[in-house]
């Protein structure tokens, strides 16, 4: 089996090269697929669209970019030598610092050699005669892989919306989900911010440093607990890898699979006092763990209500302006959207160069060559930060012509919403994986594990085919179907499903509603996956 890139990728759009298994994206999870593969022997190949790897901590390098899992829980863990020379330098990892360690993990691995960058792959068609995949890149480069497995990531297809007048605007438009490589200095700029979610939410105090003026346009509120960042404490950090097996194993018999103090007490079973109490505590220390303040909060939505309240408070207390204050007061579920994690969010609107403007019943207007117009109020601006999120968990998979060996698209498979098995697999689509789709837990839990948890389960089962000497693999539409049907079911008895946030598409405009991620929780995924396995790939023709 050749196992080098240079004897392998066709250099001409003739030629197309030969590999067991084929790789679309080189972020953590493309990393991770390709070092496991080849461990196990397979030729493989990984194309990914951007120039370096680190997928979306390639492309989100907004000012303030951070990642809202503590930096000692969002790292690999498949090599303990890997997380014990690591060291993060702070609580929460930010986005320079976590590149780094994917590129030093490319590097200690030797990954490079197999991943072709600025190769976006546009159309990936499936030849039944061979039980072969054959991918074609924007470039015109072919390749064909038994298997093809996508690791595109949840978040990185951008949503743009089209802003009426945005081409005529003579100053620079930016995204944040696609921030220039060498930064943006804002110094002195009028900088406009469209959009309020977690992207903004860590950006806005960052440019609001930088920027002459900050207009921050809001359609929706979000609900942002203190990060409480600092440096990582040597002794904290070296008790954490001394006992790194058993951290690693708690956190993956969680929900979301990361470690942090859960309560187990209901809200609607304690009184006020209490309630204040928990809520302090987990307001001092910050970070996505206040929904662990009690077990009920997104479940019954009195309780729920006390939580978002206790923000509401706080929002009161921290912004001068009641006025603004209210503004920036979230009156839907909290924890339904992503729960935000911010430094210094809500008191950059007491700065005197910040200003917040509603666009909640009244869309932005026009954007001008000057500037934005909203209500016929003109904001004369030089640059526009586009922090409207992201097409998420389908749009990736939609931008490449996915075709079956009938010619069938994916995309229209799942024109009325994704339908996978697991997450994993799909009916009708043999010898194709996707990692972290939609119908796993992927983005409710701690992305990390869940994606070391999928690239182990594909790589054991492509290895399984091999050793069985079967060629083809496909999930049953039964199998299909009843897991559809169990995704929406738990969904169904979640708050999280109750309002418009992009898991259930509602932020893109036409998309179907349906709740996306599998919401049932990291362990008993992991035992379902396992159990199919156990049963010999239950759910699963193999040929
Ligand atoms: P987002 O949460 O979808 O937020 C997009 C924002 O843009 C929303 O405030 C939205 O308003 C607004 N918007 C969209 N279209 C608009 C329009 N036409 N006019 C006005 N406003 C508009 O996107 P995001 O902030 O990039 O975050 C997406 C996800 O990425 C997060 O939920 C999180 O999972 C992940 N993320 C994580 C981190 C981290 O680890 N710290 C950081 C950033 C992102 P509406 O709410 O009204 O639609």
């Amino acid at each position: 089996m050749p196992d080098t890139l240079a004897h392998e990728v066709a250099r001409k759009s003739t030629e197309t090269a030969v590999f067991d298994v084929a790789v679309i994206g080189a972020g953590f999870a493309g990393m991770y697929m390709l070092h496991r593969l080849r461990q196990a022997g397979f030729s493989v190949v990984v194309l990914e669209a951007g120039s370096g790897v680190g997928g979306t901590w390639y492309w989100n390098r907004y000012p303030g970019a951070r990642c809202d899992v503590e930096s000692m829980q969002y790292s690999y863990q498949f090599s303990d030598e890997l997380q014990q020379e690591w060291d993060w330098s702070e609580k929460y990892a930010t986005q320079p610092e976590i590149l780094r360690y994917a590129n030093h993990v490319a590097d200690r691995y030797d990954l490079l050699r197999d991943i072709r960058f600025d190769a976006r792959v546009t159309e990936a068609a499936f030849d039944e005669s061979t039980a072969r995949w054959t991918l074609t890149t924007q470039a015109g480069e072919r390749v064909t892989a038994a298997f093809c497995v996508t690791a595109m990531g949840c978040l990185s297809s951008a949503n743009k919306p089209t802003f009426e007048g945005l081409d005529s605007f003579t100053g620079a438009v930016y995204h944040t989900g696609h921030w220039p490589p060498e930064g943006v200095d804002f110094t002195g700029q009028r900088v406009g911010v469209i959009g309020t979610g977690s992207s903004a939410i860590q950006a806005i105090p960052v440019i609001a440093e930088q920027a002459s003026h900050l207009f921050v346009y809001q359609r929706t509120p979000n609900y942002t607990i203190p990060a409480r960042n600092a440096p990582l404490d040597p002794h904290q950090r070296e008790a954490i890898k001394r006992d790194y097996p058993n951290f690693r194993q708690t956190a993956k018999q969680t929900f979301a699979g990361i470690n942090f103090n859960f309560n187990d007490e209901s809200a609607a079973g304690v009184d006020e006092r209490r309630r204040q109490e928990e809520y302090e505590a987990r307001w001092a220390h910050g970070g996505v763990s206040f929904m662990g303040a009690f077990n009920d909060l997104l479940f019954n939505a009195d309780s729920n209500e006390t939580a978002a309240e206790f923000v509401r408070s706080k929002i009161r207390e921290i912004v001068h302006d009641p006025a603004i204050a209210e503004l920036l007061s979230p009156h839907n579920v909290i924890g339904c959207k992503r729960l935000c994690v911010d430094t210094g969010y809500y008191a950059t609107y007491n700065r005197p160069n910040v200003t917040l403007v509603d666009v909640s019943n009244e869309p932005i207007e026009t954007i001008t060559p000057k500037g934005i117009r909203v209500k016929g109020e003109k904001y004369e601006v030089d640059a526009i930060v586009l922090a409207t999120g992201f097409d998420a968990m389908t749009s990736a998979l939609n931008s490449i012509d996915f075709r079956n060996g009938e010619g069938n698209a994916l995309s229209e498979k799942w024109q009325e919403g994704p339908r996978t098995y697991l997450g994993l697999t799909m009916a009708g689509f043999p010898n194709l994986f996707t990692i972290t789709s939609p119908g796993s837990p992927s983005v409710l839990t701690n992305m990390l594990p869940s994606i070391e948890q999928h690239v182990e389960w594909i790589s054991d089962c492509i290895e399984y085919m091999r050793n069985q000497g079967r060629r083809r693999i496909e999930a049953t539409l039964d199998a299909e179907n009843a897991w559809v049907e169990h995704v929406t079911e738990v969904a169904g008895g979640n708050l999280r499903s109750t309002c418009s946030s992009w898991y259930v598409g509602a932020n893109i405009p036409g998309k179907p509603r349906v709740f996306m991620p599998y919401i049932g929780g990291f362990p008993m995924y992991i035992e379902k996956c396992e159990e199919v396995v156990r049963g010999g790939y239950e759910g699963f023709d193999l040929s």
